[in-house]
């Protein structure tokens, strides 16, 4: 049995910053456990062709490790894979990980967590989750999609060796992974069959490089840095996020760009309206990019918008009776976001996060489930964005798990519990929010479990970060030996 104080699964950005949390607080007696044989989570798995970050990389970096080498306002999925490399070389977090170690189970047991893997058992006080909310792949299995002769794969697993160049391909879903691998497959297909079920709204997304006086004045003036990054954070969380809450003025704007964005790229009438949402900005993640509609335009691109009714060994055919003869599938169907923790059984003192999440994820302040002590989830239940840089709720996340680990330590406490109550009347209040928000306006999607909103937080980060600044030590039990 190998026992550490903490053990924390997941290598991606939640991992990689409390890992170098905790190495500022002090605290170095933890491990990494990750499935795969690299760090990196979303980035090192999604390498499909134009993966890139739909958020500016002055926003979507640490902020506490500002990057002057970024090659692009929006940067491309191999440097911020790099990225995420370099920061954790530069923390010397390497001898921390433990790859290619699956984590099947946890359970509380005795005040300790013991935490299987394929190889062993960890023991250990604290057990944090950075595992994520987008990992578990979401493939549609429609009929006779078995029998299908040519190569199919899920975005998400992008099979390099399948040469695309003068193949039939279709490419299923139309959301924030299908529009940045179109454009790419549609210039070296000998045909792109894009299979929309639902259209997004979709604002530019005027990517460049940066000029190489912006690269020195970002090396050399930090102070530009910050008020880069703080003009991107006002943007996002003064006029994206009000929209999303239903303020009039920020949602007429949000509304006028993605219009004026269909109509200055898509003239045909047909097409616009295939590629016009019924539902309200924000009820789905809103997209950007630069690229999709100008790819849909070509002459070797179809949109496809008649529900698909089956696959045969050569071809997708449509409820409508269509049949579309294909080399290569390619789902970009995204993720199963609910359950969250779905791979995984945790066990706190008197049940499982299955049983006691049956009507769906819950968490105070997004992080802590009362029967499950020293139990931490960043990135967990009400807590993704639709408007601004996740990477902002990460470091305030694993600021408060540091703050938490310590004041028990300094306490000589060995174990905290979040109130029921807390942790009740907490998602009361998200729940009441939510429900008032855009996020409400449609039956589903993928913040949802079962019409519940599970996934999304209700605020700004700004708001977010202020309360997790504040004291809950009244919110949480503690406990000694
Ligand atoms: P997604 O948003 O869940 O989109 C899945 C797409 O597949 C949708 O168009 C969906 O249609 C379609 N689909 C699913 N099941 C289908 C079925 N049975 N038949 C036909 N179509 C089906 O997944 P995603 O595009 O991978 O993105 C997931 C999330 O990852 C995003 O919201 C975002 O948070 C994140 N992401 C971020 C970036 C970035 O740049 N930062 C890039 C990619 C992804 P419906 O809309 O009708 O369900």
């Amino acid at each position: 049995m190998n026992k550490h104080k903490i053990v924390i699964i997941g290598s991606g950005f939640s991992g990689i910053c409390i890992g170098i949390k905790l190495k500022k607080a002090g605290i170095h007696d933890f491990i990494i456990l990750e499935k795969a044989s690299k760090l990196g989570g979303t980035w090192r798995e999604n390498s499909y062709p134009g993966a890139e970050c739909d958020i500016p990389s002055a926003l979507y970096s640490y902020s506490f490790e500002p990057n002057p080498e970024w090659k692009h306002v929006w940067s491309k999925r191999e440097q911020i894979f790099q990225y995420q490399l370099d920061v954790a070389n530069k923390y010397n977090l390497m001898p921390h990980f433990r790859f290619e170690q699956t984590v099947k189970s946890a359970e509380w047991k005795g005040k300790q967590w013991l935490i299987q893997t394929q190889s062993g058992t960890h023991e250990a006080q604290h057990f944090i989750s950075a595992i994520g909310q987008l990992h578990e792949l979401s493939t549609p299995q429609f009929k006779g999609s078995d029998k299908f002769n040519g190569h199919q794969f899920h975005a998400a697993k992008w099979d390099h060796s399948v040469d695309l160049s003068d193949k039939r391909v279709s490419v299923i879903g139309a959301a924030a992974s299908a529009v940045q691998l179109i454009p790419e497959v549609a210039k070296i297909a000998k045909h792109l069959t894009v299979f929309q079920r639902t259209p997004n709204w979709m604002m530019e997304k005027p990517n460049r490089s940066y000029t190489r006086f912006e690269r020195w004045l970002s090396a050399t003036v930090p102070f530009f840095n910050k008020l880069y990054r703080g003009l991107l954070y006002l943007l996002a969380d003064g006029v994206l996020y009000p929209a999303l809450k239903g303020n009039k003025v920020a949602a007429w704007f949000v509304k006028f760009k993605v219009k004026r964005n269909l109509n200055k790229h898509i003239k045909d009438p047909v097409l616009k309206s295939k590629l016009t949402p019924d539902y309200a900005i924000g009820a789905k993640r809103i997209l950007f990019s630069h690229t999709f509609y100008n790819a849909l335009s070509r002459s070797n691109v179809d949109l496809q918008t008649e529900p698909i009714s089956g696959i045969d060994a050569n071809s997708i055919h449509t409820e409508t009776g269509q049949c579309i003869e294909t080399d290569v599938i390619v789902y970009a169907t995204g993720f199963i976001t609910n359950p969250f923790f779905k791979s995984i059984e945790v066990k706190g003192e008197s049940q499982t996060l299955a049983q006691a999440w049956k009507n769906g994820a819950q968490a105070y302040l997004g992080m802590h489930t009362n029967g499950f002590p020293n139990l931490h989830m960043m990135y967990g239940p009400n807590t993704n964005l639709g408007h601004n840089s996740i990477i902002i709720m990460i470091e305030a996340q694993a600021n408060y798990i540091c703050k938490i680990i310590r004041q028990l330590d300094k306490q000589g406490q060995s174990s905290v519990d979040v109130k029921h109550e807390a942790e009740c009347a907490y998602n009361a209040e998200v729940q009441d929010r939510l429900n008032r928000m855009v996020f409400s306006a449609i039956e589903t999607s993928w913040y949802m479990d079962n019409g519940k909103i599970t996934n999304n937080w209700a605020g700004s980060t700004w708001e977010y970060r202020r309360r997790l600044d504040a004291s809950h030590s009244s919110a949480y039990n503690f406990s000694h030996d």
